[in-house]
């Protein structure tokens, strides 16, 4: 499977047609505020987000052509559209209705089905278990509602007949019905481009126009087929998205979206048979889509076609499906990224610095550590200035890049009144709980959009003894090697007299043995476990989980 050939590749001549754009424009929607702003492809401006069902949100996805691995590329998009369609649901309490297509009727799965001696349903339905799986293990929402082109032929059947009859389509005599673009005066609207292929398939002889396209394909031997009025064949490739979203939305769709190398023509083809089809100019409020992915060095997209994928599960063997995410979420979704270990070195920092902050202050919390007197005025002024940046930037069209910077203002903040001297004076009980409150958002908001920052240990306490002892065991020797070290270190040199310090030093020499044993302890748990064990000046030693590639599940299972 793969994002279709991208406008550049199709297209031999393209002319900017911004006068087409004004023609139909944008209609505000009636319905319901969201208070939210949307950047809208189809005006390249950002619009207020109104809702066509109050509460409620229609939404349709072009789901991948089943016919290979998904790649980096689909992992973008889809988590991409998976955060906004988190936000939209968990922060701003809108139910979304996220419908997606799978294209398993197409020529490139009938050319894998021969090159494999397999049937085309063997090998979409392998892929399309694939790229759910993938979904899953990057902890992407399954869609509300998933739809298969060859499930629903009679819709398409049903479609494509309408549009004969009402002169936006017409029959060959080859049995191929195209689409007539000349009937339709918005063709052009959205992407602002006309097509003129150069190269003519094998069933476009009889078309009017260069720029119509096929709506239903005439039966070869040794691919699928369906009857239909005008002979056995099977549909085309945009017919099938019209369709089917039709089907479950009827003739209004709030948000479209898809890879950006799906505009042209694939959106357009798409938005004009379905406003034809509707008699609307707005079948769709608002499209959007999500920015390509090239390799960290090459200069074009990551594609199958040329042979430059990176698979989910080779990503997963790297990074975990947090770190990926948070790469994400640290662009715009509509922005070109690249990927490699250089792109990949900020968002696992930024997973770390998160990690190792709430490990922090959880000990805090739980009054471990020094007695530091923070300053909850401090904390709770920040918390809320924090709040409600994040907010809107959220309804910023979406920005989760704003929202990262200023999350990582507020634990910056909170570190530095954690890591305050501490004062041996302060008996009364430490007041936590403006530590407790920031902990508690960045849980709640880093949850709503997807990641799971919560350590194994955590999420298990609930369900499972097991948990508590392996907490228990690790406690055990965090306390046992601090022992250790403590004895072997001799004394506190810092506060001792020459003669004293003379004798810790010969004290040290002849333990540096055990010094290196718990220092090689400590690294070894930190890098097979991802156990982080950080000794204190004063007080125990502490520890926490970071995320380490030993320590998620493997991307095969
Ligand atoms: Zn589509």
């Amino acid at each position: 499977m793969a994002f279709r050939r991208s406008a550049q590749t199709l297209v031999t001549k393209k002319k900017c047609i911004p006068e087409l754009a004004r023609k139909y424009p944008w209609t505000r929607p009636q319905g319901d505020e969201t208070g939210i702003s949307i950047y809208n492809f189809y005006t390249r401006s950002k619009l207020p987000l109104i809702l066509s069902t109050e509460g409620n949100l229609k939404w349709y996805v072009c789901g991948p052509t089943v016919y290979g691995e998904p790649h980096v590329g689909h992992a973008c998009s889809f988590v991409r559209f998976d955060v906004i369609r988190r936000i939209l649901m968990n922060v701003f309490d809108i139910n979304v209705v996220f419908m997606m297509n799978f294209t398993n009727v197409d020529d490139k799965i009938i050319d894998k089905a021969k090159k494999v001696g397999q049937t085309t349903e063997q090998v979409s339905s392998h892929y399309e278990s694939t790229f759910l799986k993938n979904m899953q293990q990057l902890n992407v929402l399954r869609p509300t509602i998933v739809h298969r082109v060859s499930d629903n032929v009679q819709n398409v059947i049903e479609f494509i007949e309408r549009l004969v009859e009402s002169g936006h389509a017409y029959v060959t005599g080859q049995g191929s019905v195209f689409f007539h673009c000349d009937s339709y005066e918005g063709y052009g609207n959205l992407s602002r481009m006309k097509v003129l292929p150069s190269e003519k398939t094998m069933f476009d002889d009889q078309k009017r126009k260069p720029q119509d396209f096929l709506l239903w394909k005439p039966h070869k031997v040794g691919e699928p087929f369906w009857d239909s009025p005008w002979g056995q064949g099977r549909p085309g490739w945009h017919i099938g998205c019209s369709a089917l979203a039709s089907k479950v939305f009827g003739g209004k769709i709030d948000i479209h979206c898809g890879g950006g190398d799906l505009k042209f023509p694939h959106h357009e083809n798409e938005l004009a048979q379905s406003n034809c089809y509707h008699h609307t100019n707005q079948w769709v409020n608002y499209w959007i889509h999500s920015g390509l992915v090239r390799r960290e060095g090459d200069s074009e997209k990551m594609s199958k076609s040329r042979g430059n994928i990176i698979t989910i599960p080779e990503l997963l063997e790297k990074y975990t499906s947090n770190q990926f995410r948070m790469f994400c979420l640290l662009r715009p979704y509509a922005m070109e990224v690249e990927y490699g270990e250089n792109a990949m070195k900020k968002p696992v920092q930024i997973l770390n610095k998160l990690t190792s902050h709430r490990a922090v202050a959880q000990s805090y919390i739980h009054g471990e550590g020094p007695s530091v007197d923070v300053s909850n005025d401090v904390l709770m002024q920040h918390l809320a200035s924090t709040q409600k940046v994040v907010r809107s930037a959220l309804a910023d069209n979406f920005d989760t890049q704003q929202m990262m910077s200023a999350l990582m203002s507020l634990v910056q903040v909170c570190n530095r009144e954690l890591s305050k001297p501490s004062n041996k004076n302060v008996i009364r009980a430490r007041e936590v709980y403006s530590v407790a409150a920031i902990t508690s958002y960045i849980d709640k908001l880093m949850s709503q959009l997807g990641f799971n920052l919560i350590s194994k240990l955590e999420s298990h306490a609930d369900s499972a003894n097991s948990s508590q002892s392996l907490e228990d065991i690790i406690n055990s020797v965090t306390h046992f090697r601090e022992r250790v070290r403590s004895f072997a270190l001799g004394g506190d040199a810092a506060n001792a007299t020459d003669e004293e310090k003379s004798l810790i030093r010969v004290h040290r020499d002849s333990h540096s043995a055990l010094l290196d044993s718990t220092d090689q302890l400590r690294d070894k748990l930190a890098a097979t476990a991802g156990i982080i064990i950080k000794d204190a000046e004063e007080g125990p030693s502490t520890w926490h989980m970071i995320e380490k590639t030993s320590d998620r599940p493997s991307a095969r299972e």
